[in-house]
């Protein structure tokens, strides 16, 4: 196998002290950690836009895994690394790297949003979520104290798509009888068919294997991808930035799902009446745009009893999402309360007789 080409990456020098600047969350700017010299990022002339999917054709760049990885060199201290990351602090000197040039096998990002919420604000949002968790176990809440804390830039798709649902299913309509004294409810099925329409924007997949699928998909649903700017490589400085791992063929089979859930409810209103059957739905997609964008996500990752687990803090509004391990004998202890006033209200019933 032959090694990867050194990767084209930028750092950003501190004009003051040579050190390397990093992107501060919550600015539009980039600050030295040692001296705290700060320089502006410049706004992108470039509007984000999205990317017709029925022009990306048959490149490689729909398969990942296939790409080999990045090999960056440090400028700080010239070493090499071998990364699947976008961005990066070397592992020996602790400079951020920021890849500049794409592998042309990928999709480059469209855009990205850049972290409003720092590490304090994070820490907070975690805290607020984990004592609201009465069965979480102690241990986990001392975990936020811990410098356990990544900013990550997770990869994201978007969708648009115009679409048109034809379907057939049944209308039903209650009426009621009565039956032996009693008022019993019936329904009374009609065949329908028809057509719904809807156009979506922006439906959020992410394109990464490597973090908690549900607590991510939880995540997904929370974005406010208009805010997005076109990508620029400074805000990525100091962060770590994971490139996809699921490409858009496969992410477009998850966006469709989640339009369908959609189309599905339309469908419901659309048939109307007190009930409803669906027996067949067949939704044609137009002009279907993606885009990638780079989300910013706090992660903590922590072990507990052998299990590594994960919780996400999103780094545009601070919604937590995340497993959580739940404590044994916390539980053993609101089983044994419980019992004893199930107990207690059984005793007060018999000795009122
Ligand atoms: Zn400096
Ligand atoms: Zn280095």
């Amino acid at each position: 196998m032959t090694n990867p080409a050194p990767t084209s990456h930028q750092t950003y020098p501190c004009g003051d002290c040579g050190a390397h600047l990093q992107f501060t969350p919550g600015t539009t700017s980039m600050t030295c950690p040692y001296c705290g010299a700060q320089q502006a990022i410049m706004p992108q002339q470039r509007e984000v836009v999205e990317h017709s999917y029925a022009a990306l054709g048959e490149k490689p760049r729909r398969n990942p895994e296939q790409v080999p990885p990045n090999l960056f060199v440090c400028t700080g201290c010239q070493a090499h690394t071998e990364s699947d990351a976008w961005s990066d602090l070397c592992q020996f000197c602790g400079s951020p790297v920021v890849v500049d040039q794409f592998n042309p096998d990928l999709i480059a990002p469209e855009g990205l949003i850049p972290f409003q919420i720092d590490k304090n604000g994070a820490r907070h949002a975690l805290r607020a979520w984990v004592a609201s968790r009465w069965f979480a176990p102690n241990t986990f809440k001392k975990v936020d104290e811990a410098e356990s804390l990544k900013s990550t830039y997770l990869p994201h798709w978007t969708w648009d798509a115009k679409t048109t649902t034809t379907y057939r299913g049944e209308r039903g309509e209650h009426y009621y009888v009565e039956r032996d004294g009693k008022r019993e409810q019936e329904t009374r099925w009609y065949s329908v068919r028809g057509t719904v329409a809807r156009d979506f924007d922006d439906v959020v997949v992410p394109a990464t294997a490597h973090v908690g699928s549900k607590p991510l998909a939880d995540l997904a649903d929370d974005w406010n991808t208009h805010t997005a700017t076109a990508f620029q490589p400074q805000y990525l400085s100091g962060h770590f930035t994971q490139r996809y791992e699921i490409g858009p063929d496969t992410a477009l089979e998850t966006a469709k799902q989640k339009m369908t859930s959609v189309i599905r409810g339309d469908v419901r209103r659309h048939i109307g009446g007190d009930a409803q059957r669906i027996h067949h739905m067949s939704t044609t997609y137009r002009d279907l745009t993606y885009k990638l964008l780079l989300l910013p996500v706090w992660i903590l990752a922590y072990l507990f009893n052998g299990k590594s687990w994960q919780v996400l803090v999103s780094g545009q509004t601070g919604k937590v999402s995340g497993e959580r391990p739940w404590s044994a004998w916390k539980i053993t202890l609101a089983i044994i309360a419980a019992l004893i006033v199930i107990v207690c209200i059984v005793y007060l019933m018999y000795s009122e007789q």
